[in-house]
């Protein structure tokens, strides 16, 4: 299982992101990023994936 905390990339917020691929966590964060940080698609640029895919943790829960 891997996490991603919102928080880790700057938000104020307690999203967490859970999935078994990277993909799967970057998809989620999209709809979230879109959906609860009014962000548009094109905001979600390849440095912003990249911060959320170095923030990406291993979890056993
Ligand atoms: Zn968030």
């Amino acid at each position: 299982m891997l996490k991603f905390k919102c928080k880790d990339v700057g938000f104020e917020c307690n999203f967490v992101a859970k999935g078994k691929t990277e993909d799967e966590i970057l998809s989620q964060c999209a709809i979230h990023a879109t959906r609860d940080h009014g962000m548009k698609q094109e905001d979600i640029t390849d440095e912003l994936r990249g911060k959320i895919k170095a923030n990406i943790h291993k979890s056993l829960f």
